[in-house]
């Protein structure tokens, strides 16, 4: 009898642990559930629901991101950004010329030269300079004689056609002809009219500016005074194309160049030349 007891009470403890032990398994991670159901469900809804969201449009989006990231990273403009176009008239000069290329590369900027074609003929060294430093080179007539060019418009196309000739024959193989062309003292007015039109007929794009250093205004402008007039016609615009100069009177255009280009970059202004612009 006690015997038997002792078998029993061995046996019911035996189911008692076991019984707890599954419990303990096995309710207790029911329990833990029901314990946070309140939250944890809703959590997991909440989970559910995004992950039914999120995971198509955030995979779409970090798929797309990535490729877009690598594939039009160099195109993308921001409809914030603003971007400065150096632009050099009047050159190549065998004193300004050298001394601007150097500030230009030393700030890693590219621009655009507008250059007189028998200062090229004079100076074919500078001329290839300015091409393998990567800047854009654009027509500015070759005798930049008012009297000569603007007597009719065949008379300024003979002028542009004949910079060309000598670009080519300078810059060889290398040479992409540039589609722009800037008007000596500018396209501006009714009376220009037929002579821009005539240009436009060729193929050219003829260019002007909007902001200026002011080194055309006297002179010796000093670098003071041309900060000053580059912060009055800057403005914040979105697309300045900036005039200024590089013939062997303008020193001091030389002298105020980085004192304008650190200004430039400060308004968060991106540097590039025509070419790239979407004029
Ligand atoms: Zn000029």
């Amino acid at each position: 009898m006690k015997h038997y007891f002792k078998k029993n009470m061995i046996l019911l403890f035996s189911t008692i642990i076991l019984t707890g032990l599954i419990g303990f398994e096995l309710i207790l991670p029911c329990q833990t559930a029901a314990v946070v159901d309140g939250t944890t469900i809703e959590n997991e809804l909440d989970e559910s629901q995004l992950n039914e969201n999120i995971p198509d449009e955030g995979l779409d989006e970090g798929g797309l991101e990535g490729e877009e990231l690598q594939e039009e990273e160099p195109i993308v403009i921001d409809e914030n950004m603003k971007f400065a176009y150096l632009t050099f008239d009047d050159g190549p000069s065998p004193k300004v010329t050298p001394q601007i290329l150097d500030i230009l590369k030393e700030y890693n900027i590219k621009a655009t030269f507008f250059v007189i074609g028998n200062l090229a003929e004079k100076h074919p060294d500078i001329l290839l300079r300015i091409q393998e430093e990567g800047h854009l080179i654009g027509n500015h007539t070759y005798s930049h004689n008012y009297k000569e060019i603007y007597s009719h418009p065949q008379k300024l196309m003979a002028d542009i056609e004949k910079t060309e000739e000598v670009f080519a024959s300078i810059l060889g193989t290398e040479y992409r002809r540039s589609r722009f062309v800037r008007f000596p003292g500018g396209s501006f007015g009714e009376k220009l009219r037929p002579f821009r039109q005539a240009v436009e007929e060729m193929g050219y794009t003829s260019i002007d500016w909007n902001v200026v250093n002011g080194d055309a205004e006297g002179m010796h402008v000093s670098p003071k005074k041309q900060l000053i007039r580059l912060q009055e016609t800057l403005q914040d615009k979105k697309e300045a194309i900036i005039l200024m100069h590089d013939s062997n009177t303008k020193q001091t255009t030389v002298d105020a160049l980085p004192d304008l280009i650190e200004y430039i970059l400060s308004q968060g202004y991106i540097f590039n030349t025509l070419e790239e612009s979407r004029f």
